[in-house]
């Protein structure tokens, strides 16, 4: 619908609700919006799929494939004919006419907006980050991650007496869940698959560094977890950097803030994350921290019929602190924004935004995670939270076929050490 249809919405017409970002947060939107016959939705995404986060390392690490870790909106979303999906690109917003103008030329305008943008990789202008380093946040990173880790066996095993320094050193920048999980698998995939596929390569040769500038790993999480992830990622193989920053990157080495430098050809970047900002007009509010300030209900101090959920709000906690930017925190801002549009149309109140916290988890490989459940975050380790983290995040998978090819590929993986998808993308 453009904007010239969406003008001409009378009291019979739908509700027009344009979402832009058909992420976490925006496709949750979308889907409690749906059932609604008096609402029509457009979801607009520059990709056609919604990207799961969570399972991108495992696709980098060829344990899971794309189609496991991204999932086709239309297909989401087909049975339910009030809701339009386009796949367009946002180039600008007008906030006070709740339109926006795609980089295909079209433009869409809602009684209700919603910004569901999320995130987008921060190099934080450390040289050579940006050119040199490979970044996992979308599934084309983890796609071009997974073929470079094996182009780089590939290459090792074809001349394995003449390896070029760095070439089987893979380094990791950034402790956080995503640096850790992406070290802890990459170390297992040396240690599992390089012996028994790549015959010609010394496993030796080939090693996993952390870097992370902060003291510990895994900032948000409890000091007892920070020492388990700590011991259960040197027994997994990696070689940790802490309290040590990246100062500079270039196509051979890494050059760290201790003097050090690292021979590699292939840094993994995950090492922070800022607000996918769409400019709009006029400019919508920021937090310090790049996030769009937001009402306790979600929506734009002003514009009231405005609301920005997930990743691109900065919601807060009943201390006033920015909530985490979490696959749960933006489902959960979905919910809520498709309660408050539905209870302004019927002319009721909108209500405050209240995360519900059960807890956060990371994986470290093998037999080896983190959980930290609930509001206490009571904390488990081992094989334990390894059986939790699967569970968690079988249940954020929206997708049923995806809930079951998870489950196939995780118990294959797991008791045939095989990593399936190992498949070079040129
Ligand atoms: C590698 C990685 C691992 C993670 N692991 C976890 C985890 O284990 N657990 C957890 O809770 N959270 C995890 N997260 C965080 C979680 O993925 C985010 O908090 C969540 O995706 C935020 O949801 P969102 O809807 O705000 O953004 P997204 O899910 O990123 O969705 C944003 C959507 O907007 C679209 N978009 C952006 N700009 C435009 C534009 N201009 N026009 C049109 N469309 C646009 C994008 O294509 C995307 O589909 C992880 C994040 C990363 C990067």
């Amino acid at each position: 619908m453009d904007s010239e249809n969406s003008e001409s919405i009378d009291q019979q017409s739908p509700w027009h609700i344009v979402i832009v970002g058909g992420g976490f947060a925006g496709l949750r939107c979308a889907l409690e919006l749906a059932p609604h016959d008096n609402i029509h939705v457009t979801l607009l995404d520059k990709n056609n799929y919604q990207q799961f986060h969570p399972l991108l390392y495992q696709v980098a690490a060829s344990i899971l494939s794309p189609t496991n870790a991204a999932f086709a909106l239309r297909d989401m979303l087909r049975n339910f004919d009030n809701v339009d999906v386009q796949m367009d690109e946002v180039t600008s917003i007008d906030l006070a006419q709740r339109t926006v103008h795609t980089a295909a030329g079209n433009s869409f305008s809602g009684d209700f907006l919603v910004l569901a943008t999320g995130s987008r990789v921060n190099f934080f202008g450390i040289p050579g980050a940006d050119k040199f380093t490979l970044p996992l946040y979308t599934l084309t990173d983890a796609e071009k991650l997974r073929s470079a880790i094996l182009e780089a066996f590939e290459a090792a095993d074809r001349k394995p007496d003449n390896i070029p320094a760095g070439l089987l050193n893979f380094v990791v920048v950034g402790g956080g869940p995503t640096g850790v999980e992406m070290a802890g698998t990459l170390s297992d995939m040396l240690t599992r698959v390089l012996p028994k596929e790549f015959r010609h390569i010394d496993p030796a040769r080939a090693q996993v560094f952390l870097i992370e500038m902060a003291p510990a790993v895994l900032g948000t999480f409890s000091p007892a977890s920070q020492t388990y992830a700590a011991t259960a990622l040197k027994e997994h193989g990696v070689q940790l950097r802490i309290g040590t920053a990246v100062k500079e990157v270039t196509p051979n080495e890494v050059l760290l803030s201790d003097g050090s430098r690292i021979p590699s050809k292939l840094v993994i970047w995950a090492a922070g994350i800022k607000a996918a900002i769409v400019p709009t007009q006029p400019a919508a509010p920021r937090e310090p921290n790049g996030r769009l300030k937001v009402q306790p209900d979600l929506s734009v101090p002003g514009f009231d019929d405005v609301y920005v959920i997930g990743d691109l709000a900065n919601a807060t906690d009943s201390d006033a602190k920015p909530l985490p930017q979490l696959a749960a925190v933006a489902q959960q801002a979905g919910r809520q924004c498709a309660r408050n549009i539905v209870a302004s149309i019927s002319g009721e109140r909108t209500t405050p935004f209240v995360y519900s916290d059960r807890g956060i988890l990371a994986m470290i490989g093998r037999n080896a995670a983190i959980a930290e459940l609930g509001k206490q975050h009571h904390e488990l380790v081992g094989p334990i939270a390894f059986a939790a983290w699967l569970g968690v995040h079988l249940a954020l998978l929206t997708v049923v076929r995806a809930k079951f090819e998870a489950i196939v590929e995780w118990s294959w993986q797991y008791f045939t050490g095989e990593h399936p998808g190992q498949l070079i993308d040129r």
